[in-house]
């Protein structure tokens, strides 16, 4: 194993850079809930209107490759091309928002048929994107022999390349983030790398040794940046659930009591002075013939 690298820890809501004590107590700490990471319904329809948009180049490109419409400024070969990767374009674009939308209010697991086509709409849409083309490409006999392979191979290409950027690699359902808000109201960490898919407990988990910048912030901002599961390193150092970040001895309540007591010095100090204020009377009465005497010895 190489050198641990020191982390630089940086705020997923303001986007500054937090120190690394800061981010300790707030990870540990229960807080208000957080504000909402965003709006699903707007990044659903811009989906949609991109899926539709897809569709329309992919209709460009038939008509383009079956002599129906023509651009005239370039060959009708790479008119073709050249739709499909508008296609490819709106297709990726549409995908992302769709995935970042359920990330933010995910489909409930309860209404299976929901669940399952909230989560592989990317999916369905690229086929419908090029699926069509190619199978009109490959069943037209007066289509020319080069506009045929070549289309055909792009399509194909293009379907796969659509497929795996539109495709949910980590799906994450309404009562999976439901849970880990519940259970884990602190803040956590996240690694900005590209494969990222856990969020983390703690600054100094072992996964995290070689990760120089981390995100801290609430559950939901970590999930709505598709890390949608719990470390299970970190889960089974805080002796919590992976799947639902509850803590397997114990309520939450108080693990997180304890925990606010551990780390807030300051608020316990009060508490400690305000019980002392109040059994003071009861004190003075009862210990203030012994206080005399104790301070009388001395001098006598
Ligand atoms: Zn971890």
């Amino acid at each position: 194993m190489s050198e641990k690298k020191e982390h630089k820890i940086v705020s997923a809501s303001t986007g500054a850079q937090v120190s690394k004590k800061a981010a300790a107590a707030s990870s540990q700490v229960a807080k208000k809930p957080a504000a909402p990471v965003g709006n699903a319904t707007p990044l659903r329809i811009g989906a949609i209107l991109l899926w539709l948009l897809a569709i329309g180049f992919e209709v460009l490109a038939v008509l383009v490759t079956f002599g129906k419409i023509d651009l005239k400024f370039m060959p009708t070969l790479w008119q073709m091309i050249a739709f499909l990767v508008l296609d490819l374009i709106c297709l990726i674009i549409g995908s992302q928002l769709w995935k970042k939308a359920n990330h933010i209010k995910p489909a409930s697991e309860k209404n299976k048929a929901k669940f399952w086509l909230w989560n592989n709409m990317g999916l369905i849409v690229t086929v419908l994107a090029f699926v069509p083309f190619i199978i009109l490409l490959l069943t037209n006999k007066n289509a020319d022999k080069k506009m045929k392979v070549v289309g055909t191979v792009a399509a194909v290409i293009m379907l796969l390349i659509g497929g795996l950027a539109s495709y949910d690699w980590n799906p994450v359902s309404k009562e999976q983030l439901d849970n880990y808000e519940k259970n884990i109201t602190g803040n956590v960490y996240w690694t900005n790398s590209l494969g990222g898919k856990k969020f983390h407990l703690f600054e100094d988990c072992q996964s995290l040794n070689q990760t120089e910048e981390l995100v801290i912030g609430s559950v939901a901002e970590a999930v709505a940046a598709n890390r949608s599961g719990l470390c299970a390193f970190c889960a089974r150092r805080d002796n919590r659930n992976v799947e639902t970040g509850a803590y397997l001895d114990g309520s939450v309540e108080t693990v997180v009591e304890a925990a606010e007591t551990e780390l807030e010095t300051p608020e316990q100090e009060t508490e400690q002075q305000e019980t002392e204020q109040q059994e003071a009377p009861e004190t003075e009465q009862q210990e203030a013939p012994e206080g005399e005497t104790a301070e009388e010895e001395p001098a006598a």
